[in-house]
């Protein structure tokens, strides 16, 4: 299990994370989120060793994370760290081979990541012929070949198409559901909302919001209603606890403060002829969206 505990990085004076805590057990989907700048990256770093915290320390099953903990390790990034000149086989090899596994082992694993990515056919060609989406494929194996316990994942899906958002999506619960704890950045919240029960949002290098998705969503009293139908969007806003009306793909949404005021939307509209009237919690980008704002607005 990973544990954060009260960790706080400066670069000379610039504070780019400020007491920060949490904990992601086995088989757990974590989020990291936060506006560019926030601190994610910074994290990630001292995570996986590369920094040291100025204060705080930071645990894998109870352990300082040194270089021998590193192989439990697995990293994907944005950025494409491969050797381009290499072939899949090459890179891969290089890379099971810095993380202390033997060449037979590592070809063993790299047929069967291949495969479940359908890219078997690459596996001799030079990664700078591959797609891009191709080489993120690789990337990917690169950062998981030696089976890691704790899998830090830096905005995998970014320049995906939704036919791979889906295939690497599976992938990942797949690594969730044989007990790979999974750490994920994305700007993405609709990604975040799939997969991570727990998150913590950082504005600045500091927690504004925190805890298990679920619980988030539940305390979060606004909402949103779903109206389809005729109704009168200056009626709609006249009424005490809307906060706004926007129609979208001839379907109103409908913000409201809190769930008490279903009912007088409900009443306002009772007369009109009503295809939809659907009440849903608010979505984890308008929450992101609201927290990031007043942290900035402070
Ligand atoms: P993004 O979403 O844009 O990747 P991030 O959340 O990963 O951002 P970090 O890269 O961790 O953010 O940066 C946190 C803060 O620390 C930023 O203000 C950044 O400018 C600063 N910073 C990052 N790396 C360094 C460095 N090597 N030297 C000085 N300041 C740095």
């Amino acid at each position: 299990m990973l544990k954060v505990k009260d960790v706080t990085k400066y670069y000379g004076s610039h504070l780019a994370v400020d007491h920060l805590s949490f904990e992601v057990n086995q088989g757990e989907i974590f989020g990291l989120l936060g506006a560019n700048g926030a601190g994610k990256t910074t994290t990630f770093r001292m995570i996986m060793g590369l920094l040291e915290p100025n204060q705080g320390n930071i645990t894998f099953d109870e352990k300082p994370i040194d270089y021998t903990m590193t192989d439990k390790i697995g990293f994907v990034t944005e950025e494409r760290s491969l050797l381009t000149k290499l072939t899949v086989k090459e890179q891969i090899i290089y890379y099971g081979i810095l993380k202390g596994m033997v060449e037979e082992d590592i070809l063993e694993k790299l047929d069967i990541w291949l495969e479940k990515f359908h890219i078997s056919e690459y596996k001799n060609r030079k990664i700078k012929e591959l797609s891009k989406g191709n080489q993120q494929k690789i990337q990917f194996i690169s950062g998981v070949i030696h089976s890691p316990q704790l899998l830090i994942l830096d905005e995998p899906f970014s320049g995906l198409d939704p036919i791979n958002v889906k295939m690497f999506q599976e992938v990942i619960l797949d690594l969730k559901s044989k007990g790979c704890s999974i750490i994920f950045s994305s700007h993405q919240m609709e990604h975040i909302e799939l997969f991570c029960e727990k998150l913590v949002i950082l504005v600045k290098g500091k927690v504004v919001l925190s805890g298990y998705l679920k619980d988030i969503k539940k305390e979060y009293r606004k909402k949103n209603i779903l109206i389809e139908g005729d109704v009168s969007v200056s009626e709609l806003k006249k009424i005490k606890g809307v906060l706004d009306v926007t129609l979208l793909n001839q379907e109103y949404q409908v913000k409201i403060e809190s769930d008490a005021i279903v009912e007088k939307v409900f009443q306002a509209i009772s007369k009109s002829r009503i295809t939809k009237f659907v009440v849903e919690e608010a979505s984890l980008n308008e929450i992101f969206i609201e927290k990031v704002g007043e942290a900035y607005d402070e």
